[in-house]
């Protein structure tokens, strides 16, 4: 398979202006800037135009257009993803469509059960929807003001909710999409149970734009807890993690709603350069549990004490402080949101979000980090995530004084030695972050040929001519 796109004409850049209106085409650099770099700084990318369509029939009509033409679109929602998925390549022949106009909340569903919104609404703005129905739309991510409902969707985003409502896949009824050839697929549909055939809706998310653009979606809204209780807590080893898990489920069962770990490390780049971030326990350890129950009023906080006292009891736990009020609680969560800021004060990072099955997590530490000392004496890992979903976000700083762009170099090295220990142990090199651009050639590495191929045909078949968001997910 090798598409090939071209570069857009002036004639079709005047025709995608006319559907969007010149006030809502950007062809300043200036002004394109903020959509053309993302969070990681690791993609600088061109554009001819950046159009910024209202409404789903001018999604239909300009991508009608570029297939005709057969020039490459690249989707953008809050420009937040970690993988570079966003970011049209450096050859600046492809025009970026961003969904940021299209933020309607279409139909609050009176039972309560579902919310059919726009791509590009906001999570926080989702969130803050459910929540005004009296309800709960469960996604949670530090980039939640940013980041899209289109964007969620389209890469199937996860974060600290996953454990209790799974990831945005399992929080979605039906989509809106809108196909290469600029026909428009209507599944906004709000069935709990619907076996007619293949899972199309299923197809689109995850598929990081190439597959088609997606206008809307009708969400799953869930009751809200009536009270929630955290804690921070500290483990004496990465081997206590899987025994404290199990016992927090046994205990908890469905009112466990958050498991999230953090090895010392990077506790210690929060505090020193997150504002207003302290320490929460007075020793240290090499590695703390923030956890939260949500259930029943009155039923979380005993829950949470008596498990404490056990785990404390089994030699689990070795210290731990529970919130006593709202703000304590988010004091908490900050240092655990803040992980990915923090690194940004230590030099270079080379990133990692794998996966691995939840009793695996331990032995993929301590092999990871073997792994790392050989690619790089010194470079200093600093593992967070959800240990729920055996998902670790394996950042490794730099070593200290080394030059940034030396130790970046070694980027694709650490990658494939990081890489290999989690596929060793029958893990994922992307939990939850996609493979945009930054993972296309490990993709091909380590996934299955045979996947490879019908992940190939189904391309080719939603978009043959290969104009939705070349060069991402997929090698051209
Ligand atoms: P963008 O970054 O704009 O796009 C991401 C991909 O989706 C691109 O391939 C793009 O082409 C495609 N796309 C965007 N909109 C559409 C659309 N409407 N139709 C079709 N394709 C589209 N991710 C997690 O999963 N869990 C986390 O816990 C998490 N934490 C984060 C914390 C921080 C501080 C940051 C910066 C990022 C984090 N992320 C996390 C990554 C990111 O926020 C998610 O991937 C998010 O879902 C991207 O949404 P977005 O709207 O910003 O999409």
């Amino acid at each position: 398979m090798s598409f090939s796109v071209r570069p857009p004409s002036s004639h079709f850049l005047s025709r995608l202006t006319a559907i969007v209106g010149a006030d809502n085409a950007i062809a300043d650099p200036a002004e394109q800037a903020p959509y053309l770099s993302e969070w990681r700084d690791l993609y600088m990318g061109r554009t001819p135009l950046i159009v910024k369509p209202a409404s789903t029939d001018e999604v239909s009509r300009m991508l009608a257009l570029a297939n005709a033409e057969g020039v490459g679109i690249v989707p953008q929602g809050g420009n937040t993803g970690l993988v570079g998925g966003q970011i049209p390549r450096e050859a600046g022949g492809e025009i970026v469509l961003s969904l940021k106009r299209m933020r309607q909340i279409r139909h609050v569903d009176p039972a309560g059960t579902s919310m059919t919104v726009e791509a590009g609404l906001t999570l926080a703005e989702a969130q803050d929807a459910a929540r005004k129905a009296g309800r709960l739309f469960p996604l949670g991510l530090a980039s939640e003001g940013s980041a899209t409902i289109g964007g969620n969707l389209a890469t199937n985003a996860g974060g600290h909710q996953v454990l209790a409502y799974g990831a945005m896949r399992a929080l979605v009824y039906g989509l809106e999409v809108v196909l290469a050839d600029g026909s428009v697929w209507d599944g906004l549909r709000a069935l709990k149970k619907d076996n007619t055939g293949y899972d199309l809706r299923d197809l689109f998310v995850g598929s990081e734009g190439t597959l088609g653009i997606i206008t809307a979606a009708t969400l799953k809204l869930f009751p809200e807890p009536d009270e929630r209780t955290t804690a921070f807590v500290s483990l004496p080893t990465a081997e206590a993690l899987l025994p404290f898990y199990q016992l927090a489920e046994r205990r908890a069962g469905a009112a466990l709603t958050a498991f999230e770990f953090m090895a010392d490390l990077i506790v210690s780049f929060v505090v020193r350069h997150i504002p207003s971030t302290r320490r929460p326990l007075a020793d240290d350890a090499p590695w703390f549990v923030l956890l939260e129950l949500s259930g029943a009023e009155g039923s979380t906080a005993t829950l949470m004490e008596r498990l404490l006292g056990d785990a404390a009891e089994a030699g689990l736990v070795t210290d731990g402080v529970v919130a006593q009020s709202l703000t304590q609680a988010q004091d908490l969560w900050k240092l655990r949101e803040s992980a990915s800021e923090a690194q940004k004060g230590e030099g270079g990072s080379i990133k990692h979000d794998i996966s691995v099955p939840i009793a695996r997590v331990p032995e993929f530490l301590s092999k990871a980090q073997e792994a790392v000392q050989r690619v790089c004496p010194g470079a200093r890992p600093v593992p967070f995530g959800h240990f729920g979903d055996g998902n670790v976000h394996y950042n490794i700083s730099q070593p200290p004084g080394m030059a940034r762009a030396d130790y970046l170099a070694l980027w694709d090295a650490m990658a494939h030695a990081v890489h290999d220990v989690a596929v060793s142990l029958g893990g994922s090199i992307s939990a939850e972050h996609g493979i945009g651009r930054l993972k296309v050639a490990e993709l091909v590495r380590v996934k299955n040929p045979v996947e490879i191929e019908l992940m190939r045909r189904v391309k080719e078949a939603l978009d043959p001519k290969g104009i939705l968001n070349p060069g991402k997910l997929l090698a051209p």
